[in-house]
C-alpha cells in the first residue's frame, strides 16, 4: 500500500555541519543533536525550519 500523506521526513543540515532527519509533522521543537541549536519548530501541524537549518532533501 502506498499512502500519500503530508507527513514526510526531511534531511536538514545545521549551521554546524551536522545533518539529521526530522519529521515534518513533529509536534515538538527539534534541536541539533550536535550543537543543540533549534532546527525546527512546530507550526500549524507542520514544522518550520529555523534560520540555521537548511533543507537538504525530502526523504521518500
Ligand atoms: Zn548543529
Amino acid at each position: 500500500m502506498k499512502g500519500r500523506t503530508k507527513s514526510q521526513f526531511w534531511r536538514v543540515k545545521c549551521a554546524c555541519g551536522n545533518e539529521q532527519n526530522i519529521f515534518s509533522a513533529a509536534t515538538t521543537p527539534v534541536a541539533c543533536l550536535v550543537c543543540n541549536a533549534p532546527l525546527a519548530t512546530p507550526r500549524g501541524g507542520r514544522v518550520q525550519l529555523a534560520e540555521k537549518a537548511t533543507l537538504v532533501k525530502v526523504l521518500e
